[in-house]
């Protein structure tokens, strides 16, 4: 179900940024087959309209987490490979296979469960090996484990197909790179002269752009840089090589003169100034802007204008710079004039990760694809 069609609250994504994004990733890593990962909605940016832009911009296949979202893409066209990067129930083996997915397989129980689901199937199952090398979530921990699988696989008469293996860095965005270096020694202990598959991956944003140098960069599963978030938020590097993707905007749908020392919204922790103008803006903390971001300065008339008082849940006030009408454009995330606001300044003002934020936009805002 659709709800989000006449709101004058919107999320634009730039297709052009995505684009320069994908080209920066490709050249700083070598990629030559890069995943997106679309997970959570396309990390909040929205499944479909990310998943389009994102093939149009230059990725070769999409990485989701669990098989409802990979359908989904399946549903509306896209015919990219598409990873299932968690552990799906092994009885949608068959599901997984009619729809051309890669099922991620952490033990060789799973193989012979999905065996009996797929049967004597027509189409194959392509399966991509997790390897747990310092992850602790999913994936093979034992090099004799890898190997039984993999000779599974070659062997099994279902029709398997070894396609992927992967594993996944816990700490690949610090300037402390030794977890990276202990994961990347367990890799080698782990895989090292076992048959490979065709695509063989362990990096995600941060390990592809800061250690290219170090891991096969021939395929791999970007989620974040492609975003527009830099992955270790300016430590390793400044985040000026990469073009924000994402504008949350919105407008004033209310504005009014107030007395002295009126009080505003919930909890009334706000009071006006003689002759303040306040904006009412339509939407809250339920579109998943956070709660604590009182306080921080959203852009009206190419001015800055802070939120005040609590965010209601589909509300939120300004006080304006000078008297502005109803239907003036305010922007959230996004730029105007000589300011941005970034999806890291509102993090900051909120002590999250951007990505974090990000994920908790939600579905009641359209989502638009601009330029
Ligand atoms: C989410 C995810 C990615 C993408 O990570 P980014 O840091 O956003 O690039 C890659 N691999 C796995 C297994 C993931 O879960």
């Amino acid at each position: 179900m659709v709800v989000a069609i006449t709101r004058p609250t919107k999320i634009k994504i730039s297709k052009s940024a995505i684009t320069h994004n994908v080209t920066v990733t490709r050249e700083m890593s070598g990629a030559k087959f890069m995943f997106l990962a679309v997970k959570a909605n396309a990390y909040g940016f929205g499944l479909q309209t990310m998943a389009q832009a994102a093939i149009k911009g230059g990725v070769d296949g999409l990485a989701v987490a669990v098989l409802d979202e990979a359908l989904a893409l399946r549903q509306v066209g896209i015919t990219v490979p598409i990873l299932i990067l968690g552990i799906t129930l092994p009885q949608y083996a068959k599901l997984m296979a009619d729809n051309d997915l890669i099922a991620t397989v952490s033990d060789v129980a799973w193989l012979r469960q999905a065996a009996d689901n797929l049967g004597a199937t027509a189409n194959p199952l392509q399966v991509n090996l997790g390897v747990d090398t310092g992850m602790g979530r999913i994936g093979f921990r034992e090099r004799d484990e890898l190997a039984e699988a993999i000779t599974y696989l070659q062997q099994s008469e279902t029709p398997f197909i070894y396609q992927s293996i992967m594993t996944h860095f816990a700490e690949a965005d610090s300037l402390n790179n030794d977890y990276f270096h202990e994961q990347l020694a367990n890799w080698h202990t782990l895989t090292d002269d076992l048959p490979m598959p065709p695509m063989v991956h362990l990096a995600n944003s941060g390990a592809a752009l800061y250690h290219a140098d170090e891991i096969p960069t021939d395929y791999i599963r970007a989620g974040t840089v492609i975003y527009g978030m830099e992955p270790s938020r300016g430590s390793v590097l400044p985040d000026n090589y990469l073009k924000p993707v994402l504008t949350l905007e919105t407008e004033l749908i209310y504005v009014k003169k107030m007395p002295a020392n009126a009080a505003i919204s919930y909890g009334h922790t706000y009071h006006t100034q003689e002759g303040e103008w306040i904006g009412t803006l339509p939407i809250g903390y339920a579109d998943g802007l956070p709660r604590p971001l009182k306080g921080f300065e959203v852009l009206v008339n190419g001015q800055k204008a802070p939120i005040v008082g609590n965010l209601a849940m589909d509300q939120m006030m300004i006080s304006l710079p000078e008297e502005l009408p109803v239907g003036t454009t305010v922007t959230i995330i996004g730029q105007q004039g000589q300011y941005e606001n970034t999806l890291e300044d509102v993090a900051q003002h909120v002590s999250l990760a951007p990505w974090v934020v990000a994920t908790g936009l939600q579905e009641r805002l359209m989502r638009v694809i601009v330029d």
